[in-house]
């Protein structure tokens, strides 16, 4: 791992201007004072770990605030630092960031028992959801803490991996963090089958130099193709990660013949537009015939759910040998690698002037929050369903919670049986005074309607305000509601 400087961290934030850098740097003073003489497991500096958590930030091209709550993460719970400080220093943003990631930090779930790993899980849930800032950092944190991991004990290697693969992994992937994911569970596989993974990177290896220098032919006589065709395309080849290839391994059709694997490795062609993507197809469809039947995959025109695109073809390659090529844009290479990462990225480079039109051409999807934080809700739910977060626990603490949205993608925490009054008063009980009526989900419901997790409430308001309805209090749940309506507010 190589190591991680001041100056690096501020060369890799130049993108943010120098006044945010200056800014960046007064953050990393006060967390090097705040750390001074504390030391990692590993011998290091504490210092380092803030700093590679920030570096990682920067890469994902996140604004100025997320870098300096990257900084300052462990400043709360590690040295008597207080928040009030940190609000007076950096401001409230970087203040919320930070409590929000030391709060879901505090949360350990794999060995709590199972009341306490409900009511966590659903405040991890919370925390994350209303900044995906938090989420961000914490990813970042944790993969530093799994490169890190050697100098901890061996219980806790084992509980660290074991969380890394059963929550922090899968959260990446809902966010659409490709490498991110592919980077935790590699790190987290061999701490948790150390055997397995000694075997695979034994047996794996022979066919990794093999299929690699096929690919240096086929990229070479591919770049030739495209120059007749005026494309400038950069190709590289990618390695799919050991864990996923163990995973793909055990599948019935391959029943552990890596000979059968066809995407061990792939070419990867970068273009600059969503036009070209498809020009690169035909080129190497010019040169490689495409397999019949599992030849072409089109995710631009219909892109995965969690919103990967690329085109893929497996082709017959060097030697009649089956690869797979996988063609995108520079932007959708960011998007895949970094999912709701590089959109954040995007909104602010939209908010400093890069211009619809340009993200557009380049295959830019600038999306909603409200999209990531859905589905990170969804994702608990399936989580509850096939019962694979921790076969001991049972989890119901989602049959008796629900997870409800205002429109503009606030989620709040309501019990099972709220219903859009319960909502309005958890929004602020002066709403109460107001309510006409309340679509969910676009649509005009009763204000008795039962609210479920992942609704997207909207009341609809009175202009003048008048006392709330007793007649609610047969139907309302929530405490708040109910004091609210029987004081008139
Ligand atoms: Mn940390």
């Amino acid at each position: 791992m190589q190591k991680v400087t001041e100056k690096s961290l501020y060369k890799e934030a130049s993108y943010l201007g120098k006044p945010q850098v200056a800014d960046i740097r007064r953050a990393y003073l006060f967390a090097r004072k705040a750390h001074a003489g504390q030391r990692r497991l590993t011998g290091e500096e504490y210092i380092n770990h803030p700093l590679a958590v920030s570096l990682r930030i920067a890469q994902w091209r996140l604004d100025a605030v997320s870098v300096k709550a990257a900084l300052l993460h462990d400043t709360l719970e590690d040295s008597g630092t207080s928040s009030s400080e940190i609000i007076k220093l950096f401001g409230q943003d970087v203040a919320r960031i930070v409590s929000g990631v030391t709060n879901v930090t505090a949360v350990r779930l794999v060995g709590s028992t199972d009341d306490l790993f409900e009511e966590n899980l659903r405040k991890m849930i919370l925390v994350m959801a209303r900044d995906l800032r938090v989420v961000f950092v914490k990813l970042a944190d944790r993969l530093h803490n799994m490169q890190t991991l050697y100098a901890l004990s061996r219980k806790r290697q084992t509980e660290n991996a074991r969380e890394t693969l059963e929550i922090y992994a899968p959260l990446a992937e809902r966010l659409g963090m490709g490498e991110v994911k592919g980077e935790l569970e590699d790190l987290a596989f061999q701490y948790l089958y150390e055997g397995e993974y000694r075997d695979l990177l034994k047996s794996s290896s022979k066919y990794y130099k093999n299929t690699g220098e096929n690919l240096g032919n086929m990229r070479s006589s591919i770049l030739a193709e495209l120059e007749k065709y005026g494309v400038e395309a950069s190709i590289h080849s990618r390695r799919k990660h050991y864990y996923s290839l163990w995973r793909k391994l055990q599948r019935k059709e391959i029943a552990g013949d890596i000979e059968r694997v066809h995407d061990i490795t792939a070419l990867r062609i970068l273009v600059p537009s969503v036009r070209e993507c498809y020009l690169a197809l035909g080129a190497v469809h010019g040169i490689y015939r495409p397999v019949p039947k599992i030849g072409v995959s089109d995710f631009i025109a219909q892109p995965k759910p969690n919103g990967y695109r690329s085109i893929h073809t497996k082709v017959f390659g060097e030697g009649g040998k089956i690869t797979e090529i996988q063609i995108r844009t520079y932007r959708m290479h960011e998007e895949a690698e970094h999912g709701a990462a590089a959109h954040w990225a995007y909104a602010r480079q939209k908010s400093s002037g890069v211009n619809d039109e340009v993200l557009d051409k380049e295959g830019a999807v600038v999306s909603h929050k409200m999209e990531w934080v859905r589905s990170l809700v969804h994702w608990q739910e399936e989580l509850r369903e096939t019962g694979e977060l921790l076969e001991s626990v049972k989890v119901d603490m989602f049959n008796h919670r629900n997870f409800v949205f205002s429109p503009k993608g606030d989620v709040y925490d309501l019990p099972r049986g709220a219903t859009p009054v319960d909502f309005a008063c958890a929004v602020h009980t002066r709403l109460c005074r107001y309510i006409k009526g309340a679509k969910v989900n676009g649509k005009l419901v009763p204000l008795s309607f039962e609210l479920t997790s992942g609704d997207v409430v909207e009341i609809i308001k009175n202009r003048t305000e008048r006392p709330p309805s007793r007649d609610w209090l047969n139907f309302v749940v929530t405490a708040t509601a109910r004091k609210a309506i029987k004081k008139g507010v």
